[in-house]
C-alpha cells in the first residue's frame, strides 16, 4: 500500500502568522541582547516563511487536485487535471526556487548557527537550505513535463492493470525511466544513478547502503521463508466468506478512533490503490479498499493509512505549513503505517480486544471461527504474487526483487519492454512462482507508472525494519503498552511515538530521528526478532546462523 505524499513539501495552513509570532525553540534568544543583526535576521526569516507558506500554498492545492483525482473525479477530467498538476508543480517549484530565496538563506546561515541546533528555526533553515540547493538543479520545465506525464500514465494505468495490457504502458514507462535518469543527472554527480532518486525520499542512504542492509536481511530471511514453506499453510478460509462492504467499512472506522485518529483533522474515502494525504495540520486524508470476499483487504488497508495519518497528525502544529511540517522520509514514513498494520493489528492482543467486536459484526461469517483460527488465518505466511497482500515475512522478498529491476532499468542493463520477461524470471528464481499474467506481475504497483523508476521501494523494507526497532523501544520504556492494547486501548503507545517521532516532523534526518528515538543507528536486530518470536510458535524454524 502506498502513501502519496505532496511532494517534497505537502500541506497548508495558514499559521504562519502564529509561527511568526512565537518561533517555538527560538525563546533562548533574550530581548534584552537582541542586536539590529537579529532584527535582521528575525524579518528575513518571517520573509522566508512567507514566501515557504505560498509555496506549501500552491503544492496543498496540487494535492487537493490529487486526492480528488483519486477519489472522485469523472474519468473525463483526467487530461484537464493532468495539465492543472503540472501548472501547479510548475508554479510551486518556481516560487521555491526563486532566486530572492536563495539570498534569504544565505543571510541566514549565521543566524542559523547562533541558535539552539534543534530550535525549530535552526532546523527550519538548514532543511530548507538542502531542499532548495537540491531544487534550484532542476528546471522547473522538467517539473511541469514530468508532472503531465505521470499524471496521465496513472490515469492510463488504471484502465491498462486490469485490462492486464502492459504494451498500452510501456511508452508511458519508458518516458519515465527517462524522467528519472534525467532528474538524476540533474542532481548529479553521484556514484549510482538512483542515488539522488533514494536519497530525495530516504535522506541519507545510497544503493550501497540499502544494499548491505538488503543483504543482511535476506541473509536472516531467506532460511525462515524455506522453512515456513516446508510446512503446512494455515486455512484463511475463515477470511473468504461474504463481508459486506457497509459493516467492513464500520469495524475498520471503529479501530482507527482507537488508534486516536481524528476524524475532525481526516477523512477515509475509496480508492484503487490506498493512500495518505496531508493537506494541513487540520486535514490528513486516507483512503482505502474493500473486497467483500477478503475481509483482510480494507481492515489492514485502512490500519496501514491510519498509521501513516497519525504520525502526520502528530507532528507538531508550529511546524505546519512549513516544509517541516510532515514526515520526515518515506522509510520512517511506512515504519508508523507497518508497526500500527502489523506489530499493532496483527497481534495477538490487539485481537484478544478486538475479535469479539468482529464477530459481533459478522456473526453468521465468523460462526464457530475460534480466535486461534482467525489469528493464524491473518497471519498465513505463504509465497504469493501480490506485494501488497504479501504476510510480513516474504514481504521484503517482493520489495528486494523490485529493487533489483530498478537498478536494472537505471543502469540500462533492462530494457522496459523486456521488464515483464525479468519480472517473471526474478519472482521465479526470489518466490519459487511464475506469475501467470502481467496484471500480477510488473503492472501491479503504481509506482513506476506515477512517480516514475527509482527511490521508492526500498522505504518499505526500511519501514518494516524500522517498526520493529520503534516498536521494541516503545515497549522497553512502557512495557504496559501489551496490557492496554489488550483492553483496546492504544494511549500510550500513541503519546511515545507522539513524543519521540511525531511531534518533530521533518526537523531532523531519519538517521538522526531513529536515533533519538531508540538511542541506535538502523539495524535489523529488533525485527528479526520479531519475526522470529511471533513465527517460531506456529512453525519450526531452524536456529539462527551465528
Ligand atoms: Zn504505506
Amino acid at each position: 500500500m502506498a502513501s502519496l505524499h505532496a511532494g517534497p513539501e505537502p500541506g497548508a495552513a495558514r499559521t504562519s502568522a502564529k509561527a511568526k509570532a512565537k518561533p517555538a525553540g527560538s525563546a533562548g534568544v533574550a530581548a534584552g541582547r537582541r542586536s539590529v543583526n537579529a532584527t535582521s535576521a528575525e524579518s528575513r526569516l518571517g520573509e522566508l516563511k512567507r514566501r515557504l507558506q505560498e509555496v506549501h500554498d500552491i503544492a496543498s492545492a496540487g494535492a487537493v487536485l490529487g486526492w480528488d483525482q483519486a477519489t472522485y473525479m469523472p474519468k473525463g477530467g483526467a487530461s484537464a487535471r493532468a495539465r492543472q498538476g503540472a501548472s501547479l508543480s510548475r508554479l510551486a517549484h518556481q516560487r521555491f526556487t526563486d532566486a530572492a530565496v536563495g539570498k534569504l538563506l544565505d543571510g541566514l546561515m549565521v543566524h542559523a548557527k547562533s541558535l539552539p541546533e534543534d530550535s525549530d528555526d535552526a532546523c527550519l533553515i538548514r532543511v530548507v537550505r538542502r531542499q532548495y540547493d537540491k531544487a534550484v538543479k532542476v528546471p522547473a520545465e522538467f517539473v511541469s513535463r514530468r508532472e503531465e506525464v505521470a499524471s496521465a500514465s496513472y490515469d492510463a494505468w488504471t484502465r491498462a492493470r486490469p485490462a492486464n495490457d502492459f504494451a498500452a504502458m510501456r511508452p508511458f514507462l519508458e518516458r519515465m525511466l527517462d524522467f528519472s535518469r534525467e532528474y538524476a543527472r540533474y542532481l548529479g554527480p553521484y556514484d549510482h544513478i538512483a542515488d539522488p532518486l533514494i536519497d530525495d525520499l530516504d535522506d541519507g542512504m545510497t544503493v550501497a547502503s540499502v544494499r548491505a542492509l538488503f543483504d543482511a536481511l535476506r541473509a536472516e530471511l531467506v532460511p525462515i521463508v524455506r522453512a515456513i514453506a516446508e510446512q503446512p499453510l494455515a486455512d484463511d478460509s475463515c477470511l473468504r466468506r461474504r463481508f459486506p462492504e457497509a459493516q467492513q467499512l464500520k469495524f475498520s472506522v471503529g479501530v482507527i478512533r482507537r488508534f486516536g485518529y481524528d476524524f475532525d483533522r481526516g477523512r477515509l474515502d475509496k480508492t484503487h490503490h490506498p493512500f495518505c494525504t496531508r493537506l494541513a495540520s487540520g486535514d490528513v486524508r486516507i483512503t482505502t479498499r474493500v473486497k467483500e470476499n477478503d475481509l483482510g483487504d480494507a481492515l489492514f488497508s485502512t490500519l496501514h493509512e491510519a498509521g501513516h495519518a497519525l504520525y502526520e497528525q502528530g507532528v507538531a502544529p508550529a511546524l505546519d505549513g512549513m516544509p517541516l511540517g510532515g514526515g520526515t522520509s518515506m522509510g520512517v514514513h511506512e515504519s508508523q503505517s507497518r508497526l500500527w498494520e502489523n506489530l499493532v493489528g496483527r497481534s495477538r492482543g490487539f485481537w484478544e480486544h478486538f475479535y469479539p467486536e468482529l464477530r459481533q459484526a459478522f456473526p453468521e461469517q465468523l460462526k464457530g471461527v475460534p480466535l486461534e483460527t482467525f489469528y493464524r488465518a491473518i497471519n498465513k505466511v505463504e509465497r504469493s504474487l501480490i506485494r501488497t497482500d504479501a504476510d510480513e515475512v516474504t514481504y521484503n522478498l517482493h520489495v528486494m526483487l523490485r529493487f533489483g529491476l530498478e537498478l536494472d532499468l537505471l543502469e540500462g542493463r533492462l530494457k522496459v519492454k523486456d521488464l515483464p520477461e525479468a519480472w517473471r524470471a526474478r519472482f521465479k528464481s526470489d518466490l519459487g512462482l511464475e506469475p501467470p499474467d502481467d496484471r500480477d506481475g510488473c503492472l501491479q504497483d503504481v509506482h513506476w507508472y506515477a512517480g516514475g523508476i527509482g527511490g521508492a521501494f526500498q522505504s518499505y523494507t526500511i519501514g518494516n525494519i524500522l517498526s520493529a526497532q520503534l516498536y521494541a523501544a516503545a515497549v522497553e520504556a512502557h512495557p504496559e503498552i501489551f496490557q492496554e492494547m489488550s483492553r483496546g486501548e492504544f494511549g500510550t503507545l500513541r503519546a511515545w511515538l507522539g513524543e519521540n517521532l511525531y511531534r518533530h516532523g521533518r526537523k531532523f534526518k531519519p538517521d538522526e530521528v531513529v536515533r533519538r528515538a531508540t538511542g541506535k543507528a538502523m539495524t535489523i536486530e529488533p525485527y528479526i526478532a520479531y519475526l522470529r518470536g511471533k513465527y517460531g510458535e506456529p512453525y519450526e524454524l531452524p536456529p539462527r546462523r551465528a
